[in-house]
């Protein structure tokens, strides 16, 4: 019986996976890629600070080599339910092989697919598997936002519309008329590309509802020339520099945290210096007919900056135009905007009257469905209670720790709900919901326990504290983000510092958690137990004991001294007689 993981890169397959890195050549992470990488898999020879997406991939792939585990992932597959079988104590598994180029459509897609051809164009077969333990790292940010429904028209559009992480190599923008939906971090990377080669579009029309604080990209060291040349050398020169570096990344990014997050006095006036600061830029950087647009009326920090190097700058180029007018419809050959603007939010609809955009292609930068956790994997867990459902009823989506729910024994969530930061590495925080599970999955996988299953208290316990804690955040300053539902839930950010997520993920409080002991567990609890109280016995006589004599603690020093003169004594000694022999 094995443990099942539903992870990265699971549907597609591999030729995708290649595919994957010749597509979107230029677009890069703007999380510093020492700190947007394994802690126990450092590269020394990233191409650049912020390298491209396919040399990330890249990188994955090469650790995946490195530890030998390219042989236990089964591409081009969906994991489709996951039930707990309480007789059995085992999770059973539904699986489905799909046919090649499937694993790379969003669900909706394999949805049409399946309603257009049949289920044989998509899924080859389907397998039950039996699991001690189920993992699941199906991640957030992976079903893209759809078209949205209430803009008709898209059954008339003659044109190509795709969404930004789908794109469509095929479609030419050569001197095409191009509108990119969405101001997200995205499409800052994106905008600023397509007007130049090898997109060269004719024009690019950018829709925005609101603005997002766009602050400028963490700076290179020694600038983005230097650090090319240089980094690969210097971080293979010297040892432990890239863990230093990825430290000091790290450290920065957590006292941003206390400037930035709460509404503490202390980061209340950083925010208002820092803003102070962004708006003094963009002013700089920016046409001045888009500055009223620009400047956001919610506090830093409350939706993910743009960590901008490109974007703000391509305002200028004439090529490019930013417009708040809503999306209406769709026609033939355009879009229609308006009537009205969705921002400033006192923009009379008289001063912006409807009007028509030609429009070849529409690129969808609109994000991704973050809201419905896990969706549309079946989880169902004792008493054939499904997770989703659960989590609803408990207010919106959930976990203890962002990892475990309690009813689902032996089923741990990597990424899951608040677990996300506004301030720091998914990567890392994902690295710290790893190996808190496999604390638990150690003692199953060992024997030493059945099932390991959270408590339904410390899950409410712990989904409380978080919420109230959120509510005292700058999250709740008034924009419109994709870390919210309709109804106000915030399901995505985790609302203190990564080094609070670390101490809880290494520190469990096993006390939380009903573990089902078996007797080789018992035994070693047991064993465990008593050699602690035996120190703790031991330590009290000691105490007593010392107490007793009458020495003091000048005494306990000097005891110290003469055994610590007599190790080095003793050391010397030896390497003398060492020294003497080897010339012998
Ligand atoms: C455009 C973009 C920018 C981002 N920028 C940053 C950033 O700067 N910093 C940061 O920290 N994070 C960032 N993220 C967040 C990013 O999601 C995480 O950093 C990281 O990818 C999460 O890794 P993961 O393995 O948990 O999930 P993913 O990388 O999302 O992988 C999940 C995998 O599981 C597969 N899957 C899902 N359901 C099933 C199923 N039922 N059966 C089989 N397979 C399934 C999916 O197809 C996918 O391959 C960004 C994400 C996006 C999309």
């Amino acid at each position: 019986m094995s443990s099942v993981s539903v992870s990265s890169g699971l549907r597609m397959n591999t030729e995708q996976l290649d595919d994957a890195l010749q597509t979107q050549l230029t677009i890069r992470s703007d999380v510093p890629a020492v700190f947007y990488s394994f802690s126990f898999a450092q590269n020394p020879a990233w191409s650049s600070f912020h390298p491209p997406g396919r040399e990330i991939v890249k990188y994955y792939h090469e650790v995946c080599q490195n530890y030998r585990i390219t042989d236990k992932f089964e591409c081009n597959t969906d994991v489709e339910e996951c039930k707990w079988l309480e007789d059995e104590q085992l999770w059973e598994v539904k699986i489905r092989r799909m046919t090649a180029g499937m694993g790379d459509l969003s669900s909706k897609d394999r949805a049409k697919v399946v309603e257009e051809k049949g289920e044989h164009a998509v899924y080859s077969e389907t397998e039950i598997v039996k699991a001690k333990v189920v993992i699941s790292c199906v991640g957030g940010l992976v079903e893209p936002r759809g078209w949205p429904d209430e803009i008709s028209g898209l059954d008339k559009f003659k044109g190509k519309v795709f969404h930004s992480a789908r794109w469509d190599e095929a479609v030419d923008l050569q001197d095409k008329n191009v509108v990119v939906v969405g101001t997200g971090c995205s499409s800052a990377q994106i905008v600023p590309r397509l007007p130049k080669a090898p997109y060269n579009a004719k024009s690019v029309t950018q829709l925005m509802r609101s603005p997002p604080w766009v602050v400028p990209a963490v700076s290179t060291p020694g600038g983005d020339e230097w650090w090319e040349e240089n980094s690969p050398k210097i971080m293979r020169a010297v040892p432990g520099l890239k863990e230093l570096l990825r430290f000091s990344i790290f450290l920065g990014a957590e006292v941003q945290f206390l400037q930035l997050f709460p509404n503490t006095p202390y980061a209340e006036k950083h925010r208002k210096l820092y803003e102070e600061k962004i708006l003094a830029w963009v002013e700089k950087t920016v046409p001045e007919k888009y500055l009223e647009i620009l400047t956001p009326d919610y506090g830093v920090g409350c939706k993910r900056r743009i960590f901008d190097k490109r974007w703000l700058k391509s305002l200028n180029d004439p090529k490019v135009e930013l417009t708040t007018m809503p999306l209406t419809r769709l026609t033939e050959d355009g879009v229609v905007l308006g009537p009205g603007a969705t921002y400033p939010k006192n923009a009379k609809e008289e001063d912006y009257p409807e009007r028509e955009v030609p429009a070849d292609v529409i690129i969808l930068a609109n994000g991704f469905d973050t809201t419905r956790w896990l969706h549309p994997l079946k989880i169902v867990g004792k008493g054939g209670k499904d997770l989703v459902e659960l989590m609803e009823e408990r207010g919106g989506a959930q976990a203890y720790q962002g990892t475990a729910m309690d009813g689902f024994p032996n089923m741990f969530l990597i990424f899951g709900p608040n677990t996300a930061t506004g301030h720091s590495s998914v990567v890392m925080a994902s690295e710290n919901m790893v190996n808190y599970s496999l604390k638990f999955i150690k003692l199953i996988l060992n024997g030493e326990a059945s099932t390991v299953d959270v408590k339904k208290e410390a899950e409410i316990a712990y989904t409380t504290e978080l919420q109230e804690a959120l509510k005292d955040t700058v999250w709740q300053s008034g924009c419109s983000s994709w870390y919210y539902t309709k109804d106000g839930w915030n399901s995505i950010v985790y609302p203190y510092t990564q080094v609070d997520f670390w101490r809880r993920c290494a520190f469990p409080k096993y006390y939380h958690w009903n573990i089902a002991y078996t007797s080789k567990g018992l035994s070693k609890t047991r064993r465990t137990r008593a050699l602690r109280m035996l120190g703790v016995t031991l330590a009290i006589i000691g105490v007593y004991r010392w107490r007793k004599s009458g020495l003091g603690l000048k005494d306990i020093r000097g005891m110290m001294r003469n055994v610590l003169q007599g190790v080095l004594a003793t050391a010397v000694q030896a390497w003398t007689v060492l020294k003497a022999q080897a010339h012998l």
